[in-house]
């Protein structure tokens, strides 16, 4: 049995007093309830902190956005797995396709931050998912199991990986794949992903309240990585108890 996954993806978002404010609200909101699914946040580095100290005590897990893929060294602006995992992290995000485009970040790289994650003891969250353009000329399939080949670690298992389908075109638009195009990408990354039966995979792309309970009841969707809708609590949580 697979237990859900609801991960909040924060991206560049929230100066200290709002950052704090958001993970607080999540902590109350999760702190007098019994869970069906995990919760976690990832805000930017800025916030891991004070994130990690705002939900202490609660079930909810941070985690950061991306890593570099050595632990220690020259390589200014960057932020090692061991450090994230030093503050109390327990995820990371590796390979969004906003990486993908704005640092050009290929499979190669993500697959070897995705080392360095488990390595460090965090579960890296890999993410993958098409373009419009390869989405409208038939090759979502291939596209999509093309990056799990080439983005996931050696050595991974389905307990310490966790994978997130997210179409690039679906992704702060309000636009989604039909339930069916959902399933069907899902149940190919499961197969595809060698990781057997466990691995979690989640969806990304526009999940809010009202789609919510749909696209989480379908029979290969572990979870939700949420975008646009983690910044606001009451929202972020209408999902999290969206899960079956
Ligand atoms: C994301 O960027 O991971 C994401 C899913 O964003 P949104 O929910 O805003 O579409």
């Amino acid at each position: 049995m697979r237990r859900k996954l609801i991960a909040g993806n924060w991206k560049m978002n929230g100066l200290l007093a709002d950052g704090i404010a958001l993970a607080a609200a999540v902590a109350e909101l999760a702190k007098p309830r019994k869970h069906k699914c995990d919760i976690l946040i990832c805000p930017p580095f800025t916030l891991l902190i004070e994130a990690v100290r705002a939900v202490a005590g609660t079930p909810i897990a941070v985690g950061g956005q991306d890593c570099h893929m050595k632990a220690s060294g020259a390589h200014t602006g960057d932020v090692s797995a061991p450090m994230l995992a030093d503050l109390g992290c327990r995820y990371v995000i590796l390979g969004h396709s906003e990486r993908r485009a704005d640092h050009k970040e290929p499979d190669s790289l993500i697959k070897t931050k995705a080392q360095a994650a488990l390595a460090a003891s965090l579960i890296p969250i890999v993410c993958v998912g098409e373009t419009e353009a390869e989405r409208d000329s038939g090759r979502t399939l291939e596209v999509v199991a093309g990056q799990l080949k080439g983005s996931l670690p050696e050595g991974g298992t389905a307990e310490r990986v966790v994978i997130a389908y997210e179409p690039v075109w679906a992704i702060g638009t309000g636009r989604t794949p039909t339930l069916a195009e959902v399933q069907e990408v899902h149940a190919m990354i499961r197969r595809e992903s060698g990781l057997g039966q466990g691995v979690r995979i989640l969806y990304g792309g526009s999940m809010k309240p009202s789609n919510a309970q749909e696209l989480l009841a379908l029979p290969d969707v572990d979870g939700g990585l949420i975008g646009g809708a983690s910044l606001k609590a009451d929202d972020f949580w209408a999902i999290a108890t969206a899960c079956p």
